[in-house]
């Protein structure tokens, strides 16, 4: 039987944070992903935005590691050169009735340690976006776009550079405790018994499943899985805009936001449909929600310029009436199991806030954390 410091499982933006963080405090790290390269599965499907930390609850895991993630990634972005822009992100309020409810972001962020957020008159936003329909909008400058699949590469770069070693196409099937660690079974390319000190699912989407292939874990831990997916449209021809529009957030969602890439193309999205598995389909259907949805903060849209894009979706773990969870990070002074980290729920923001995610993880596997 193969033996290995660290298992990691899933290559996606947060599993391969962590291993970087862990090969860098010089472990072992072996990383396992089912699917033939990195991140393809909703480290490719989201937004690509870098989060300021404006709607988590105060002292929420996802309001403090977005904050904390974002210093470290503009940090990280900087020193490799990882295309990236700080463009803001105005939030704007269409109808009178809107107002209050966004001034309201301002102090909720500064809740958080954001207190760069500004309100900015109906001629401000106009200033900035003149074919914005406003009564107002708050600013967030520190808002930002990143291309993920680089910043992922580096990631892995770093994280190979410092010794780890990642196998695709491998799953992972069981992980049995034992004595001083774990027995990880795999099946598919690299079909293998690996004993393990210490295993990290960061499997994202099937994370909960990887929970119930551990042996004697506690099932009352196991958050229950629900899927909300989200499409994208990209816009044809001329784009008009320079920073992000969102409109007032939903209870489950941002609402439908234009969001800019590196490239200097706009898009749409995302919406909100909870399904029952995963399934990556383009539902065509639902460019007239879109359109709606869009004109409101922009007349000007032509439903022709709005093209199917990609869709992504959310893995969450809290349910259509239920309130919005955190995320989920379970070590064993959770269940008990020294060595097993569970993440679960990683859901929006957690590309902004991997890096600080990855510096939880490697505090909570130290013996006595
Ligand atoms: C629509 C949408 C928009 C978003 N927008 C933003 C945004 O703008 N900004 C932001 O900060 N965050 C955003 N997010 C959140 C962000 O994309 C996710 O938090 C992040 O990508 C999660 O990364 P992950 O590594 O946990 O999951 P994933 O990227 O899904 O990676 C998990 C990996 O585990 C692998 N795996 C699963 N099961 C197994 C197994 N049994 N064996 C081996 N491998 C396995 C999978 O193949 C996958 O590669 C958005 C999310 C969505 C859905």
């Amino acid at each position: 039987m193969d033996q290995i410091e660290c298992v990691i499982i899933g290559a996606g933006v947060v599993g391969l944070s962590i291993a970087r963080a862990l090969a860098l405090e010089g472990r072992d790290v072996l990383i396992i992903e089912k699917e033939d390269a990195f991140g393809l599965h909703t480290s490719s499907r989201n937004s690509e935005v870098i989060h300021a930390g404006i709607y988590y609850p105060k002292n929420s895991l996802k309001a403090q590691l977005c904050v904390k993630g974002k210093e470290l990634l503009y940090e990280y972005c900087e020193i490799r050169n990882i295309p990236h822009k700080r463009v803001g992100k105005l939030i704007v309020a269409t109808e009178d009735f809107e107002v209050e409810t966004v001034k309201q972001y301002i102090p909720k962020a500064i809740d958080n340690g954001v207190g760069d957020l500004v309100w900015l008159s109906q001629e401000e936003v106009r200033e900035l976006e003149p074919e914005v329909r406003s009564v107002g909008a708050v600013f967030s400058p520190s808002t930002g776009i990143i291309d993920s699949h680089n910043y992922m590469l580096n990631l892995l770069g770093d994280a190979e550079r410092a010794g780890a070693v990642v196998v695709y196409q491998t799953t992972i099937a069981s992980i049995k405790p034992e004595r001083n660690g774990f027995v990880v079974e795999t099946v598919g390319l690299n079909a293998h018994e690996i004993k393990a000190e210490i295993v990290v699912n960061a499997a994202g989407l099937y994370a909960c499943d990887i929970g119930r292939a551990v042996a004697d874990l506690d099932e009352n831990l196991i958050p229950q899985p629900f899927y909300a997916k989200a499409h994208y449209y990209s816009l044809s021809g001329r784009n008009p805009f320079k920073h992000l529009v969102y409109p007032v957030a939903r209870k489950d969602s941002l609402g439908v936001h234009v969001t800019v890439d590196m490239g200097g193309a706009a898009r749409f999205g995302p919406d909100l449909d909870w399904i029952k598995g995963i399934d990556y389909s383009f539902d065509n259907s639902r460019q007239k929600l879109f359109y709606d949805a869009i004109r409101r903060y922009w007349p000007c849209v032509n439903r022709d310029q709005l093209q199917p894009s990609y869709t992504g979706i959310r893995p969450k773990i809290s349910g259509p009436n239920e309130p919005a969870a955190d995320f989920l990070i379970q070590s064993h002074r959770d269940h008990g199991m020294k060595g097993l980290i569970n993440l679960y729920g990683m859901e929006s923001p957690g590309l902004t806030a991997s890096l600080a995610i990855a510096e939880m993880v490697n505090r909570l596997i130290e013996p006595d954390a």
